[in-house]
């Protein structure tokens, strides 16, 4: 008998979590990573609870799987989210080197919950003159921009990630 999960069941596990989470000062997500050696962990939306705003379940998740296993770096790992992930974490997934995602519900779900992922995905597709929040680079003064990476690069014992 084969007690891997399957992906259909991880996927089931995380939208589980988020389903209870809503019962525990969370928001309605959950997330699951799932090592390249079938380690699972969880995570949950803990926004409002701890006033984290990158609190996401994903970000959660990830953020304990690193901590349990010490390391930054979960290469070949695979992450369920019972939500499509939001930009923040779909980038962290791939800061994190995750291999692969899958989620259940999507952006639009989301939004009919009321919650921003779809109008933060417009973000990237807005004219950057008429985005939400605007970014700009600003010239340094007495110091060069470029100074933390001159610093980088010099340190020889320095861990690239
Ligand atoms: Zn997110």
């Amino acid at each position: 008998m084969n007690t891997i999960p399957t992906p259909q069941e991880q996927l089931v596990r995380a939208v589980e979590l988020a389903t209870a989470n809503v019962h525990n000062h969370g928001g309605p997500f959950g997330a699951v990573i799932v090592t390249a050696d079938g380690r699972a962990f969880d995570g949950v939306n803990r926004v409002t609870d701890n006033n984290d705003p990158t609190a996401h379940a994903e970000v959660t998740a990830i953020r304990t799987a690193c901590a349990a296993l010490g390391t930054f770096d979960l290469t070949g790992a695979t992450l369920y989210s019972s939500c499509e992930p939001c930009p923040m974490c779909l980038a962290s997934a791939l800061w994190a080197r995750v291999e692969r995602v899958y989620f259940a519900a999507d952006r639009y779900d989301a939004a009919s919950a009321g919650f921003d992922d779809a109008v933060f995905y417009e973000y990237f597709d807005t004219p950057v003159a008429e985005r939400l929040m605007p970014v700009g680079q600003l010239q340094t003064q007495d110091i060069p921009a470029v100074a933390p990476f001159d610093a980088w690069n010099a340190n020889t014992a320095r861990i690239a990630y």
